[in-house]
């Protein structure tokens, strides 16, 4: 499928090219963010299995900040290597001021309702609630239905104090 064709048609009702390809950060810096087709495909997989269901249930498009990264954008965005948003199988949903739905709300609806790879709770405030969802879904393998709370930290690596993302199991 060609880029055209991918821009053409779209990941359905509700998630156009441009805003599953978008990266503010990427296109500031002149960074090419176009998903190949095996990408393209493992996205139209993770719409159709968790994030077109998720926008049905609400009856509302379900604002994201990030969806496919290339990996020159995920390396920008300080994204890891091993990211999952680089083969097209995450997407970093935000809730937050919808009012009908928050995102510790988001985390319990999918934990219960869906089959997922991983459910990160990003950076929780105070009171638990993430700064955004990442939910990912594998279109081949064994998805695990992880669920981790990221929280930053100081690691000591080679002697100095770094920051480091960690994930807790929860
Ligand atoms: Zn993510």
């Amino acid at each position: 499928m060609t880029t055209a064709e991918m821009r053409a048609q779209g990941l359905g009702k509700w998630c156009n090219y441009a805003e599953a390809t978008h990266s503010t950060k990427g296109e500031a810096a002149g960074l090419d963010n176009t998903p190949t087709q095996v990408q393209w495909e493992n996205m139209q997989i993770l719409v159709d299995r968790i994030y077109a269901p998720l926008c049905e249930h609400y009856l509302f498009r379900l604002p994201f900040d990030s969806f496919f990264r290339s990996p020159a954008v995920n390396k920008l965005v300080g994204g890891s290597s091993s990211s999952a948003h680089v083969l097209g199988q995450a997407i970093d949903i935000d809730c937050d001021g919808l009012g009908f739905v928050d995102n510790i709300q988001l985390v319990a609806y999918i934990r219960a309702n869906f089959i997922f790879d991983q459910l990160i709770l990003e950076f929780p405030d105070k009171n638990g609630k993430p700064s955004w969802v990442h939910v990912s879904f594998r279109a081949k393998g064994v998805n695990r239905k992880q669920v981790l709370r990221a929280r930053k930290a100081l690691v000591k690596k080679n002697g100095k104090l770094v920051e480091t993302t960690v994930y807790d199991p929860i």
